[in-house]
Formats: C-alpha cells, structure tokens, sequence
C-alpha cells in the first residue's frame, strides 16, 4: 500500500484546541476540534486549567492520527501554534502546574502594569521589548502567581518551577518533560525579553522579580526541537516549528516580505504587518514583535488590533435584532447605495490604535428620517473596514513604507461587501486566501521546513491560491470625502 507524508499542526486556541493533518501540497486531510472550560473565577479574571489544554490537545491529536493516519503513513513533524502570552507555571519534578494559567484576556496585573507606568518604565519596556505595557502581557501574570500561590515564589527561587506560555508547555508534556524550549515570536509577547538582543532580559526579570532558572530556552521557529514521547502518540515524531497565532497566520499567509501584511477578520480585528530584518518603533501605540526567527535570521512585525470588528455585526445581531444572521449584512449592504451618511462608531470597549480612549462609547451618527435599518448595516461593515483603515494609516506613517495589498483571513472575511469596501477606503488590493486555515498552516510550514518536507521558501509560495482579490474601485474624492466622515463620527465620541 502506498504512504503518505503527512505534517501536523497543533493549533492550541483561546477557546479551543485543534489538530490538523496536512500533506505536501498543502492540502487539509484531517481536522479535529475540540473546545475546553473558561473559568472566570473573578469579573476580571480568565483562566484555563493546564491539564484541559494539555489534554484536550492530545485527545485531538490522536484523533486526526487515528481518522487520517493508516500503517504506512508517516508524520515527517508535527507543528505548533498557540494562543499567546497566556501564562502557565508548573513544578518540574511533579510536571503539576502550581496554579491555573493566566490567560491572555485576564487584566488582574492591569494595576501592576500601571505602577510600571506611573515609575517611568514605559519608554525603557518599549526600547527593549517592543511592547507597550499592558496587562495581556507574561511576565506580570508570573509574577502574580510567584506572589500570591502559597510557596511558589520559594520554590521558584530554589528552581523547581517552570514557566511557560501554552507551546512551551506542550513540548515539555510531549517531550515527558525532557524539553523546555520556546521560540522567539512567543519569547517577545512576555515582556521579559529583549527583541534587540535576543535574550531575556537581566533588568525586566530583576524589575518584576522573576527568577530565570524558570524561563524556557529561547530558539527558532522552525527547527527540531525534540521528538515527541513513543508513548504520547504511539510514534516518536519530530517537533519542528512553534509560532504564536498571529505570527502563525502571517507566516501561513506567506507574507515574507518587508511591508507585507495580513488582516484577521475574526471578533476582534489583528493586523501584523512584516518590517524585515529591523525592529520598527511605534509612536503611535502599535506594538513591535518578532515575527519569526528563520535559518539564523530574525525578522520583526508590527502589529495592531482592533478590538471589535466581526463583533459589530455581531451586536446588530444579538442586541438589536437587525439581521438574523451575520451574512445578512452584505445582503442588506449591497441593497443601499450607501450608507446615507451614517456612521457607527463601534467604540464599546474604548478606542485602541491610534486613539487611546478607553473611555470612548459607541454611536451612529448623522441619522436623518430617510435612514433606514440597511443603512445601519451598512454603516457597522464600513465602520470595520474604517478602523482597519486607521491601523493601516499608522502602520504606513511608522514604517515609511507603500502598501500594495494586504491578505484578510478570518470569520468576517467571507464577506464581500466588506473586503470590496476594505480595498476602496484603503486603496489597496485585499487578497483574500483559498485556505483560510493561515494560523495552522504557518505552524506547518515551520515544521515542514525544519525536516526537508517542503524544501525552502519558494516551494511554499508554490502553494499560494488566491479565492479572490478585491481591487480599489473608488474614487480619491470619494475616498477622502468619507474617511473624513469617519474622523469626524469618532471625534464625536472621544472624551
Ligand atoms: P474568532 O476566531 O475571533 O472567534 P472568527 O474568525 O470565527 O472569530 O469570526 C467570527 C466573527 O466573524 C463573528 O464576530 C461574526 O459576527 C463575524 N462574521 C461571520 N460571518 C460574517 C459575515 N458573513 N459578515 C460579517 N461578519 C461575519
């Protein structure tokens, strides 16, 4: 019988955990899914349990192995991408974590972070670690569990604990814990290490006061780092690439070169733009990050997010009833001309990128008695593109570069009216990808490059399909008439 090669992805999520099966010409052969417990033990706290991470990873694993796998296929290496800077610390000799992990979304360390503000660190945190300070962030939460899990921070200190983010953690499981290792991209979302030196950093750790014979060692992308336990998954397999998610997606969506950029539609909106071989600092609040580290090359991204974007439709949906489903909207939009002069401000949760107001509320504007409910619908799209439209003005002013087109993935990139509209506000070509799964195939690709699967680079872009590209349609009057539109609804709701 004849074999084949397969990759695997692991696409450890925020919600969920998912593997995937991939062959050599990129194709999907298998997929499992499965979602896991959110714990929100206090209004401001988010937690997962480790095990259910762990487990609920392994339990997809085997299954995509079991459904897609016969005798004679072989696994050249598995993948991994993960949600990033969720925090998990764990005794090394018992491999039990001390506490459940902090994740992302949790601001329990946001009053920590502010003292880092108010003792003039900012500017000294962004030189060294690209980052704006912010409770999202790692090392805050390690040093919140050092601080308030009975002996933990003893413990740490006589070097019996480990730190990782969710990849590290799976590799040291996978590994029976003979491997504790993390990659650049996921390194640079803790706030501990120094994306100009490559190193963590010894003044960050003494500031926050975290031990380093905790930290992971920090290595490429895309190389083997061990081979997985015969007993974890019945066959030892090589371990080949780590990136967090959206470092993932950018490089699942090949954007390899300085000044190529992806856009994820999902709830919220993440941009991350590739810079090249040199960090570029944000004056305006877009965080820098390393992208990859690469056959002895790091190269760097900015990055941006929006916090709602296919969450608009989604409150036209859930609080107003104004559509019944989320793809109504690009019905309801393509059945007006144009929005009538409405905008809807989306600003529920504050203004990020680049106006800083988290004290800003949402609004629809310039309402007159001719609007009518497509209108508002038309106006909750435009306002997603808008605001992407915002992160790419400021990601264009930082860098000093010209943007030709941009790659939109995610849940609300389905959407035509969107994109169409996206690529005429912009005036830029928005390619929307074949595969939309660009966080587990950069997972893949890391992997597959390690072990010869795929030979190099331009093997890779062999594989890019295109579902379609959405070209500037519009106007430079029109243009400019309605972004001017636009600032001037969101200088309506800023405080
Ligand atoms: P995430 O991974 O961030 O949870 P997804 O990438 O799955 O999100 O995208 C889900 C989001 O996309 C939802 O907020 C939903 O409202 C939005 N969405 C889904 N389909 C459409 C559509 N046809 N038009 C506009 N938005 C959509």
């Amino acid at each position: 019988m004849k074999s084949t090669k397969y990759i695997l992805s692991l696409d450890q999520g925020t919600t969920s955990s998912r593997a995937l099966l991939i062959d050599l010409n990129g194709t999907i052969c298998e997929v499992c899914q499965k979602e896991f417990p959110q714990h929100f033990p206090h209004p401001t706290f988010v937690e997962h349990d480790p095990m259910d991470i762990l487990n609920s990873q392994l339990e997809v694993t085997r299954q995509v192995i079991q459904d897609g796998c016969s005798e004679n296929d072989e696994i050249a290496a598995l993948g991994i991408t993960n949600q990033r800077e969720t925090t998990i610390v764990w005794n090394k000799h018992t491999g039990k974590p001390v506490y459940n992990a902090i994740v992302w979304q949790c601001r329990r360390t946001a009053e920590y972070c502010k003292q880092l503000i108010e003792n003039n660190n900012a500017d000294m945190i962004h030189k060294k670690t690209g980052l704006v300070i912010d409770a999202y962030f790692s090392g805050p939460k390690i040093r919140w569990i050092l601080d308030n899990v009975d002996g933990a921070r003893s413990a740490a200190e006589k070097g019996d604990l480990l730190f990782g983010t969710v990849d590290t953690w799976l590799v040291w499981n996978l590994t029976g814990g003979k491997c504790h290792v993390t990659d650049y991209s996921n390194a640079s979302r803790t706030m501990l290490f120094n994306i100009n030196t490559l190193k963590w950093d010894d003044e960050l750790l003494t500031l926050m006061e975290i031990p380093k014979a905790m930290l992971p060692e920090v290595k490429e992308s895309s190389m083997i780092y061990a081979h997985t336990e015969k007993s974890v998954f019945g066959k030892s397999i090589p371990i080949g690439g780590i990136l967090g998610d959206q470092q993932a997606a950018l490089f699942g969506n090949l954007c390899l070169e300085p000044g190529s950029i992806k856009n994820t539609y999902g709830t919220g909106a993440f941009m991350l733009m590739n810079t090249g071989s040199e960090p570029v600092l944000s004056q305006d609040g877009l965080l820098t990050t390393i992208a990859w580290g690469l056959k002895g090359k790091v190269t760097y991204a900015l990055e941006g997010s929006v916090f709602m974007a296919g969450a608009t439709i989604q409150w036209l949906r859930e609080n107003l009833g104004l559509i019944k489903d989320a793809a109504e909207s690009e019905t309801l939009a393509d059945s007006v001309d144009d929005s009538y002069g409405v905008y809807f401000v989306p600003a529920f949760q504050g203004l990020g990128t680049p106006y800083w107001d988290m004290d800003a509320k949402a609004a629809i504007t310039g309402l007159t008695r001719g609007a009518k409910r497509a209108h508002i619908v038309r106006a909750a799209l435009e306002a997603i593109a808008y605001r992407i439209n915002d992160v790419i003005t400021i990601m264009q002013k930082d860098t000093g570069m010209e943007l030709k087109d941009m790659r939109g993935d995610g849940g609300a990139a389905v959407n035509n009216f969107l994109l169409q509209f996206q690529a005429d506000i912009s005036n830029l070509s928005i390619i929307r990808p074949k595969n939309i799964e660009s966080t587990a195939m950069g997972a893949a690709f890391a992997a597959g490059l390690a072990t010869g699967f795929w030979k190099n680079l331009d093997e890779l872009k062999t594989m890019k399909e295109y579902d379609r590209v959405f070209t500037p349609e519009m106007s430079h009057d029109k243009r400019q008439k309605l972004y001017q539109g636009w600032l001037d609804a969101v200088k309506s709701v800023l405080k």
